[in-house]
C-alpha cells in the first residue's frame, strides 16, 4: 500500500496561501485492502517537535480531516499520515508541508510608485545581505536558513534576482475585485541568495491598469487602477536564529523597460532600439491616492493585501505551428493547429530598426487571416529589432488564438515560433475516450475550452474584448470542469471574489466577477453564488466551502427576495434567460435570447438557490435558516406550479428548456406527462436541439433519466446543425459560443458576439462522465465515497473508457460492445469506497456465464453493490 495525493486544503505543499482552517486529505493505492481501519496524523513545525498527534484513530477521514491549530506567520509546518488497513496493510506518507505567509503580521514595507510614462517601469534595489568582506561571504551564505519574498505589484509583476526569474508565474498578483482585496504572493528564494543581490521587479498594466471590461474601447482608462505600484519584503533567516528584513521604500530606483505599450486586450509593443532611460527614484506611497474621483482605491490599501487564493498561472503545453500558410490575401500566417490561450516565443534575427508585427485570430476566412470577431481587441504584438538575434515573448498580456499573422519577417519558418498555453495550474482528474473519433475530438475541444478559459478567472472567452468572469458561463460549466480537473481552489478564489462584490451591492451578484464596473444582477448568472459552492461540496465533500460562502449564498437569495417583493418583481428585472437558444419566436441571425419565459427560469433558479441555502444551513448547523429557506423554496415551487402548469399537468411553456428544467428540478408534478410533452416537443422539430445556456447542460441527464437515452445519443452524435459534431466537422478545436458560430460553408455567422472558444456547451462532457460512463455520487454522499455507476451504453460509440480521480480515490469505468451485441464491462472502485453498479441493458435472467462472478454476489435487478476492487463482466445485452 502507498499513500498518495497528500493535500492540505486541497493543495499539495502550499506556500503562502490564505489558510482559515486546516483540512488534510490523502489516498491509499496499491493495496488489496478494502477499508482504512485507522490512521494517525502528525503535524510538527519544520524539523521541530510535534504539535499535533491524533494517535491511531478510526475517525480520520481520508477525504478530509480537520485539525484546529494556531498557526504562526512565516512558518513551515510538516505533516504525515500513517494508514492501517483492514487486511493488516500499513503505509506512511512521509513528510509533506504547508507554509504560512504573513497572516496577521502587518507590513513593514511601503508601497512604492513612479510616474506613469510611455515605458513600463522596472523597480530596482541592490541589497547587501551582509555588510562585510567577500571572504566571509561563503560561510555566511551557507548560514542562511531560508529566504522568502512577500510581494505584490500592480497591475502585474515579475521578479528577477541577480537576473534570474524567481518563478514561472505569469500575471501575478492576478485578477480580483481590487477594490476589496489584493493578493500577494510568497516565493522561496533561498537558493538565489548571495551577499549582494540585485532585485528587479518589472511591472505591467494587466487587468488592473489596462482598459478592460464591458464595452471598453482602445484608449479607455483602466477601471480599477491609476498608478504602477509595488510592495515587497524580503525576509532572510539565518541558522543562528538571526533574521533580516528588507523592505520597499523610496530608496528603490526605477528604470524603464523597452515595452512601450501593454494591455490585456490590445497586446504589447516592445522597442529594443530605445536608449536606456535614466534611473529615477521611486516614490514611497503612504496613501494610496488622494484622488477620490476615480474608481481606484482611496486609501492606504495595505489592509487589502491578502495571502494568495489564486493558483499559479504557468506555461503548460508548448505547440509548434503545424503549417506556415501564404494566404490568398498575400499574408504570412502560422497555423498552430489548436485554438489556445497564452503567449508565444518568436525567434527574431533581423536588422536594427526592423518592425515585426503579429496579429492573432481564431479562424481563417476564405483561406485568409481573420479577426473581426475579436471586436475592439487589437490582440497584436509589435517588436522593433535592435539587430540582435533572440527569442522574444510578451510579458504582461495574453491572446486567444490559433492563427498568427506575421509581418516583417520574410524568412520566417514554422520553427521560429512556439505557442505557449498559459492557464491556472490545476490537477487533471478525469479522462474519457470513446470508440467514436469525432466524439473524442469534441471531448478534447471541451478540455481545451477549459484550459483556455481558466486563466485565473473562469472566463467566457479568451480572445475578444471580454475575457471576463461571466458568472453564468462559470456556473454552467463548473460540473464538467470538476470532472476534468480539480476545480476546488480555482473556484474558491472566484467565489471569494464573488462574495466581495456582493458586499459592495447588498447581496446582488453582478453578472461578471470581478465586475470591472458591470452592474446587472440576473438569474442563472447570479445563482452561481449558490450553485458553484454546492457543486464543490458534492464533488469534494468539504463543508468548508459552504461555511465560507454561506453569507454570500444567503445574501443573494435575500437580494432576490427583496427584489421580488409581493408582486413577482424578480421576474421583471433583466435576465439573460436561455441565452443563445434557437427557439426565440423572432429568430434572426443575431438574436441572443431564447424562447423560454425568463420569469419562469428566474423563479425556478430562485427556488433552487433557496433550496441550496437551506441544505447548506442544515450541514453547517444553522437549523433555523434551514427551515426558513426550505419553506421559501417550497413556496416558490408551488407558485411556479400554479402559474405555469395547467390543471392536468401540462407545462404552459412548451419549449425544450422549460420541460427539461421541469423534469430536472422536480417541478412537474406529473413526470410522465411532462416526459411525453418533451418527447412531442422534440418530435415537432425533427428531434433537433433548440436549447441555450440554461437547457443544454441538462439535456443528457434529463433525457437518459427519463428513458430517452437514445435521443440523448442522437443529439450528441448528430453531425448536422445544430449540434456538437457539426462544429467538429467544421474543424473546431475548441467549443463554440453559438451553435452556428460558423455557417456550413465555413463563413463566420456574425461578428457582434461570436467566439470560437466559449466553454458553456462543452458542459455536455459532464454528461459523458455521469451518463455515458455513468459515474455520479450516490444521493446523500458528498465527495464520491459512495457512488452510483450507471453507464448508458450505446453501440454507436462502440466503447467508453473513463477514469476519474475523485477526492476519495480513482474510479474507472470501461464498457465495450462487440459485434455479437455483448457488452464487456470493467469497473474499478477505489480503496475505502463503495459503488452501486446498475448494469446497462441487463437481460431479465442472469446469463449462464455470470452467476459466479463477484459482480453479482449482491445483485438484484441488475444492481450490484461493489466493494473496492476491480471487476469485469460480460453479457448479451437486452434489446
Ligand atoms: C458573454 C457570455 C455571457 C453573456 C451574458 C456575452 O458577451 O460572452 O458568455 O454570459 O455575454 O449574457
Amino acid at each position: 500500500m502507498k499513500i498518495v495525493e497528500c493535500k492540505v486544503n486541497h493543495l499539495v505543499n502550499p506556500l503562502g496561501y490564505a489558510i482559515d482552517r486546516l483540512r488534510f486529505s490523502w489516498l491509499a493505492e496499491d493495496t488489496k485492502a478494502k477499508k482504512q481501519k485507522d490512521a494517525r496524523l502528525q503535524v510538527r513545525e519544520e524539523n521541530g517537535g510535534c504539535i499535533y498527534d491524533s494517535g491511531f484513530s478510526d475517525e480520520l477521514d481520508m477525504t478530509g480531516t480537520s485539525v484546529d491549530l494556531d498557526l504562526k506567520p512565516y512558518t513551515r509546518y510538516q505533516w504525515k499520515v500513517n494508514v492501517r488497513a483492514d487486511n493488516g496493510d500499513e503505509a506512511e506518507s512521509g513528510w509533506n508541508w504547508f507554509e504560512t505567509a504573513k497572516r496577521e503580521e502587518s507590513w513593514q514595507a511601503d508601497w512604492i510608485t513612479c510616474a506613469k510614462e510611455d515605458r513600463l517601469p522596472v523597480f530596482h534595489k541592490t541589497l547587501r545581505l551582509m555588510e562585510d568582506s567577500a571572504e566571509r561571504d561563503q560561510s555566511e551564505i551557507a548560514s542562511i536558513r531560508k529566504a522568502r519574498l512577500y510581494i505584490c505589484g500592480l497591475g502585474a509583476y515579475s521578479v528577477r534576482i541577480n537576473g534570474k526569474m524567481i518563478s514561472k508565474e505569469y500575471l501575478a498578483p492576478y485578477c480580483s475585485n481590487y477594490k476589496s482585496w489584493i493578493q500577494y504572493q510568497t516565493y522561496d528564494v533561498t537558493d538565489l541568495m548571495k551577499s549582494v543581490i540585485g532585485i528587479d521587479v518589472s511591472l505591467g498594466n494587466s487587468w488592473y491598469l489596462s482598459r478592460f471590461g464591458w464595452a471598453s474601447k482602445p484608449g479607455d482608462q483602466a477601471y480599477y487602477g491609476k498608478n504602477f505600484c509595488m510592495i515587497a519584503e524580503l525576509h532572510v533567516w539565518f541558522e543562528d536564529g538571526a533574521k533580516k528584513v528588507f523592505c520597499t521604500d523610496d530608496s528603490w530606483t526605477v528604470r524603464r523597460s523597452n515595452v512601450t505599450f501593454s494591455g490585456i486586450y490590445d497586446g504589447e509593443i516592445r522597442d529594443d532600439t530605445l536608449p536606456q532611460a535614466a534611473e529615477t527614484q521611486a516614490a514611497a506611497m503612504e496613501m494610496w491616492t488622494s484622488d477620490k474621483k476615480a474608481a481606484s482605491l482611496s486609501e492606504d490599501c495595505r489592509p487589502l493585501l491578502t495571502e494568495r487564493y489564486s493558483l499559479p498561472v504557468i506555461p503548460h503545453e508548448i505547440l509548434k505551428p503545424v503549417k506556415l500558410i501564404h494566404t490568398p490575401a498575400q499574408e504570412t500566417v502560422l497555423d498552430i493547429g489548436q485554438n489556445l490561450t497564452g503567449i508565444f516565443r518568436l525567434h527574431v534575427c533581423a536588422e536594427k530598426g526592423r518592425k515585426i508585427h503579429l496579429q492573432f485570430g481564431e479562424v481563417l476566412q476564405n483561406g485568409s487571416f481573420y479577426r473581426d470577431n475579436l471586436r475592439s481587441a487589437l490582440a497584436e504584438y509589435t517588436y522593433v529589432s535592435d539587430g540582435r538575434e533572440k527569442w522574444i515573448s510578451p510579458e504582461f498580456t495574453f491572446y486567444g488564438y490559433r492563427y498568427v499573422k506575421v509581418e516583417g519577417l520574410p524568412d520566417l519558418t514554422a520553427d521560429d515560433f512556439e505557442a505557449v498555453a498559459m492557464y491556472s495550474d490545476l490537477e487533471r482528474t478525469g479522462t474519457i475516450t470513446t470508440g467514436h473519433a469525432k466524439l473524442n475530438r469534441l471531448i478534447e475541444n471541451a478540455v481545451w475550452g477549459l484550459r483556455d478559459n481558466f486563466l485565473d478567472v473562469p472566463t467566457d472567452c479568451p480572445q475578444r474584448d471580454e475575457r471576463m468572469g461571466w458568472t453564468g458561463d462559470a456556473q454552467v460549466f463548473c460540473d464538467t470542469a470538476c470532472d476534468l480537473y480539480d476545480g476546488y481552489e480555482f473556484y474558491r478564489k472566484y467565489l471569494h471574489d464573488l462574495a466581495s462584490e456582493q458586499e459592495l451591492r447588498d447581496g446582488a451578484v453582478p453578472d461578471v466577477v470581478p465586475s470591472f464596473g458591470y452592474q446587472n444582477a440576473g438569474s442563472v448568472w447570479g445563482d452561481a453564488a449558490c450553485i458553484i459552492p454546492w457543486k464543490l461540496y458534492v464533488q469534494y465533500g468539504d463543508p468548508a466551502i459552504l461555511s465560507d460562502q454561506y453569507e454570500s449564498m444567503r445574501s443573494w437569495v435575500d437580494y432576490i427576495r427583496r427584489t421580488d417583493g409581493e408582486n413577482h418583481g424578480w421576474r421583471e428585472v433583466f435576465h439573460y434567460g436561455d441565452w443563445l437558444a434557437l427557439d426565440h419566436p423572432n429568430l434572426k441571425t443575431d438574436t441572443t435570447f431564447g424562447g423560454t419565459d425568463v420569469g419562469y427560469i428566474a423563479d425556478l433558479y430562485y427556488a433552487k438557490s433557496a433550496e441550496i441555502v437551506s441544505k447548506s444551513a442544515e450541514i453547517i448547523g444553522k437549523q433555523e435558516d434551514a427551515e426558513t429557506y426550505g419553506k421559501l423554496s417550497d413556496s416558490i415551487m408551488e407558485n411556479l406550479r400554479k402559474d405555469y402548469f395547467s390543471q392536468t399537468g401540462r407545462c404552459c411553456i412548451d419549449t425544450e428548456t422549460a420541460l427539461i428544467l421541469a423534469l430536472k428540478f422536480d417541478l412537474a408534478s406529473d413526470r410522465e406527462f411532462c416526459r411525453k410533452q418533451l418527447q412531442k416537443r422534440f418530435a415537432i422539430v425533427d428531434n433537433k436541439l433548440q436549447t441555450g445556456f440554461v437547457g443544454t447542460p441538462f439535456l443528457g441527464d434529463v433525457l437518459t433519466e427519463a428513458g430517452m437515452g437514445k435521443l440523448a445519443y442522437d443529439l450528441l452524435l448528430s453531425e448536422e446543425y445544430p449540434g456538437w459534431l457539426y462544429e467538429v466537422n467544421l474543424g473546431a478545436t475548441t467549443v463554440w459560443e453559438r451553435w452556428n458560430s460558423m455557417n456550413a460553408d465555413g463563413s463566420v455567422s456574425s461578428t457582434g458576439m461570436n467566439s470560437f472558444n466559449h466553454y458553456a456547451y462543452g458542459s455536455i462532457v459532464g454528461w459523458m462522465f455521469r451518463g455515458i460512463a455513468g459515474l455520479r455520487p450516490a444521493d446523500g454522499s458528498y465527495g464520491y465515497k459512495r457512488v452510483i455507476i450507471q453507464p448508458a451504453a450505446d453501440e454507436r460509440i462502440h466503447f467508453a473508457d473513463m477514469s476519474y480521480r475523485s477526492i476519495a480515490g480513482t474510479y474507472r469505468v470501461n464498457w465495450r460492445i462487440d459485434e455479437r451485441n455483448h457488452i464487456h464491462l470493467q469497473v474499478s472502485v477505489p480503496f475505502n469506497c463503495c459503488a452501486e453498479l446498475k448494469l446497462p441493458h441487463m437481460p431479465k435472467d442472469l446469463p449462464e456465464n455470470v452467476p459466479g462472478n463477484p459482480v453479482f454476489s449482491n445483485a438484484g435487478d441488475g444492481t450490484c453493490i461493489l466493494d473496492p476492487g476491480d471487476y469485469s463482466v460480460s453479457y448479451r445485452m437486452e434489446e
